[in-house]
Formats: structure tokens, sequence, C-alpha cells
């Protein structure tokens, strides 16, 4: 299977909680290298431009006022299906029903303060991961 990338956001709730190291440990040990990082704290027009696939849905005022709460660090991961191999480690959007092992279960606060994001498709990863980084900030 090839080698791909993905794109990660270690979320305001984990870099408050000084979680950035053992969610990162999470991704490492589920076989992801990260080629990419950076801390960053999002302007609101960055976030509301990220989460723009979600303009219509009920929280995105929420979910835009939270991911601008605080620091957050985004990333590039890779391995052999990135997309599916990150989704899976992260676990279920609600922790409540994230499998026992997955970042969210282990980590997440709430639906909304949930750890982690990551892409949900390769054609996404690509979009999100130059929404953030420029191809010379990505040393695989
Ligand atoms: P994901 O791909 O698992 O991150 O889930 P979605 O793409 O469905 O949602 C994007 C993000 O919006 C989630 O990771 C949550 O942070 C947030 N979110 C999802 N559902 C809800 C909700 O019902 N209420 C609130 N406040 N936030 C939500």
């Amino acid at each position: 299977m090839a080698v791909t990338r993905t794109f990660s956001i270690i979320k305001p709730d984990a870099t408050r909680r000084n979680l950035t190291g053992a969610v990162t440990a999470k991704l490492e040990e589920a076989g992801l290298r990260v080629v990419a990082s950076k801390r960053i704290h999002m302007s609101r027009e960055q976030a509301e431009g990220f989460y723009a696939v979600h303009k219509e849905r009920p929280f995105f005022g929420e979910l835009v006022s939270f991911m601008i709460s605080g620091p957050v660090v985004v990333q590039v991961l890779e391995s052999e299906d990135a997309v599916k191999r990150n989704r899976d480690v992260m676990g279920a959007t609600n922790p409540k029903d994230a499998a026992e092992g997955t970042i969210r279960k282990t980590f997440a606060e709430s639906i909304e303060a949930n750890s982690v994001h990551g892409s949900d498709s390769e054609e996404n990863a690509a979009i999100e991961i130059a929404f953030f980084f420029k191809p010379e900030e990505i040393v695989g």
C-alpha cells in the first residue's frame, strides 16, 4: 500500500491541558510519522475558512470560537493509508462513542472539545495541508 499524508490538528482543549506530547505519542504509536508540525493561534478568519464546509451546521459559530480559544498544533502525518490510520486512532467524533484506547476516548472533554481534527479523505487532506503549510515546511 502506498505511503500517503493526512492533516491533523491538536485542538485547544488538548494544548490547554499540556497534552501535545501525549496526543502525538498516540499518533506515533499508531505508525503515523510527523513530517511537519507547528503551534499556532488561529485567527477567526483562518478558522472560518478552514471549517467553511461546516458553515451551515448549527454549531459552526461555537466550533470557530472554540478553535480560536487557544493555541493549536497543526501537523502533517505520513504512513501507509494515513487518512484511515489517523481516523482510527482518533476515535468517534463524540468521545462517548469512541473506542477504548483512541485519542478521543482517552483525552476528549466533549463532542466539541474532542482534542483532535483529522482529514476525512485524501482529497481533503491535500487541501487542508496546503491551507497551513508550504511544501518546503514538510520534511518526510
Ligand atoms: P470529525 O470529522 O470527527 O472531527 O467530525 P465532524 O466533521 O462531524 O465535525 C467537525 C468538528 O465539529 C468536530 O470534531 C467537533 O469539534 C465539532 N462538532 C461536531 N458535532 C458537534 C456538535 O454537535 N456540537 C458542537 N458544539 N460541536 C460539534
